[in-house]
């Protein structure tokens, strides 16, 4: 492909994602595709005889579409937001085009200094301690956009762990491996913190403790110290607590108010988890869950869920960045470059080496938005959130079994669990809109999270409407089958991991066979 031709094609690719995204509600959520479905839509190798882009673009529909669950969709609600914006994508279609590495500041510049900038705007604008900016006199700390959250939870507890060691090394005379301290090290997460923190500790080699929540799904502060005393006195040594605020499963809010105390206390590294509900933090009447926040050590959200600054954008603060530097640093010759000590090399600040001019898309969606309407569009998905919660509170077919927060609501019929998982297959089966489970204790729950910021309440209605029909027609075929006796005798209805499956890759056969099937296993 030569200049001329790709001016010509790249115009026609943005006036295809203009129309794609702009058509989106017109496509099923989910594919209705089967594992391998892609292995016959494709030749075996790659060609030997260059193809035109014509051919290559007409394959986009035959071949990708078909499988692409479509996250842009107001009618999907699983997971969490992962949205896109125009501004986001211009962005990254200029940094694709410089594509520099900016692992250094002698090798781009302008890629570390703008990202040193605008994480010092979204610090400021998410009201975040000013100990967390680049660019103010008493501060030691920073933030950098690092790909995932999970990954910046694997960094704060491999620089939380290196601080302990260091300090702990101090302090004893003689000379003990890093191995035996590394295994008397515990660290702390409530029972409903994100995957990604067991995944830290399985990487580190660390004992992590999942500690018990109250009956908001909060940890608490009296939780943590006691779990800390029994850790001290088996000769375990505490040394950080992965905090989240707006939870998976049902958006909660550990406290901070009292965790931070507890942790200054005792010695320990406060991470914060805020990958979704971060972006809720532009609108103050909103921020009421950070109190707290300047006992954190670091603090992480996405911009790229519900901030519209799309896939991979992750920010990450830290209110020491020395304490990141010590863990990460390595000094070969061909990195060094005359201002290494004037200036930010965001190498020592992570684990991988490259990094993406990420900064772009952030600084396009922070001035086109304006932090006015990053407020609005936060306010808008909230107020659809509770516009669903309204009509899923009076259906008495139903319930809410946790408190709604932000744009995520969680519901659940108010007979069996196998009817809340049966309900969720035939939505999913269905298409038309995209749902998980969740389970809160031995209930299990659907998850709501409105996602798209064009969202309308019309989209609202027409989801509830078809969660509300599918509902009914399987609470009048169980009646029909007889089964009501049963769900008064209050059996236990518990579902086991092991039954669970996930709805899309659900191949079972005939819904009405599948629903007798599934009521039999109560
Ligand atoms: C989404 C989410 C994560 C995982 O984010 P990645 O960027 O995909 O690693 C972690 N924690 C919470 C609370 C989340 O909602």
């Amino acid at each position: 492909m030569q200049a001329e031709e790709y001016n010509r094609r790249g115009k026609e690719m943005v006036d295809y994602i203009t129309k794609y995204l702009g058509s989106i509600r017109e496509r099923r959520v989910i594919p209705d595709v089967k594992p391998g479905y892609m292995r016959q839509l494709l030749p075996e190798a790659a060609p030997t005889e260059p193809e035109d882009w014509e051919n290559i673009f007409n394959d986009i529909e035959k071949v990708i579409m078909p499988g692409v669950v479509h996250w842009q969709s107001p009618h999907m609600h699983a997971y969490y937001p992962s949205l896109t914006s125009w501004p986001s994508m211009l962005g990254d279609m200029l940094a694709d085009a410089i594509n520099c590495v900016g692992f250094t500041w002698a090798s781009s510049p302008a890629c570390t200094e703008l990202e040193m900038n605008v994480m010092d705007w979204l610090c400021k604008a998410l009201e975040l301690p000013s100990f967390f900016l680049h660019y103010h006199p008493d501060s030691r700390g920073g933030g950098i956009l690092q790909s995932t959250v999970s990954e910046s939870t694997l960094v704060a507890l491999l620089a939380a762990r290196k601080d302990k060691i260091l300090q702990l090394r101090a302090e004893l005379d003689q000379d003990v491996d890093d191995s035996v301290i590394n295994s008397r090290l515990v660290a702390y997460a409530s029972d409903q913190a994100h995957s990604s923190v067991e995944k830290a500790g399985l990487i580190s080699l660390v004992k992590i403790r999942f500690l018990p929540t109250d009956d908001e799904l909060s940890l608490r502060g009296d939780t943590l110290k006691q779990a800390i005393q029994e850790d001290r006195a088996r000769g375990l040594v505490p040394f950080l607590l992965c905090s989240t605020l707006g939870t998976t499963g049902a958006c909660a809010f550990d406290k901070l108010s009292e965790l931070g105390p507890v942790c200054e206390e005792e010695g320990l590294w406060l991470h914060v988890d805020a990958a979704y509900a971060g972006s809720a933090y532009f609108c103050p009447e909103l921020r009421w869950s950070m109190k707290g926040i300047e006992f954190a050590h670091s603090f992480v959200f996405n911009p790229s869920k519900w901030m519209m600054v799309h896939f991979d954008c992750t920010a990450f603060w830290v209110k020491d960045k020395y304490k990141l530097q010590q863990t990460f640093s390595v000094d070969p010759v061909y990195l060094r470059h005359e201002n290494s000590l004037a200036a930010t090399d965001f190498m020592h600040w992570q684990i991988p080496l490259s990094r993406r001019f990420r900064a772009l898309k952030l600084w396009f969606v922070l001035r086109s938005f304006g932090l006015k309407n990053l407020q609005a569009h936060i306010r808008h998905g909230i107020e659809m959130a509770k516009l669903l919660e309204s009509h899923i509170r009076s259906n008495t077919d139903f319930e809410v079994p946790a408190k709604r927060h932000l744009g995520l609501v969680v519901f659940c019929l108010k007979v069996w669990n196998t009817l809340t998982q049966e309900l969720l297959r035939r939505l999913t089966r269905s298409g038309t809109m995209y749902l998980i489970p969740a389970d809160i204790y031995t209930k299990r729950i659907i998850r709501f999270t409105v996602t798209s910021q064009y969202t309308t309440a019309d989209d609202i209605l027409r989801d509830w409407g078809i969660i509300c029909k599918t509902a009914s027609t399987l609470l009048a075929e169980t009646q029909a089958l007889n089964y009501a006796d049963q769900s008064q005798s209050g059996e236990d209805d518990v579902i086991g991991d092991e039954e669970y499956q996930d709805p899309v890759l659900d191949t079972g056969s005939d819904e009405k066979e599948d629903a007798v099937a599934s009521l039999e296993s109560v």
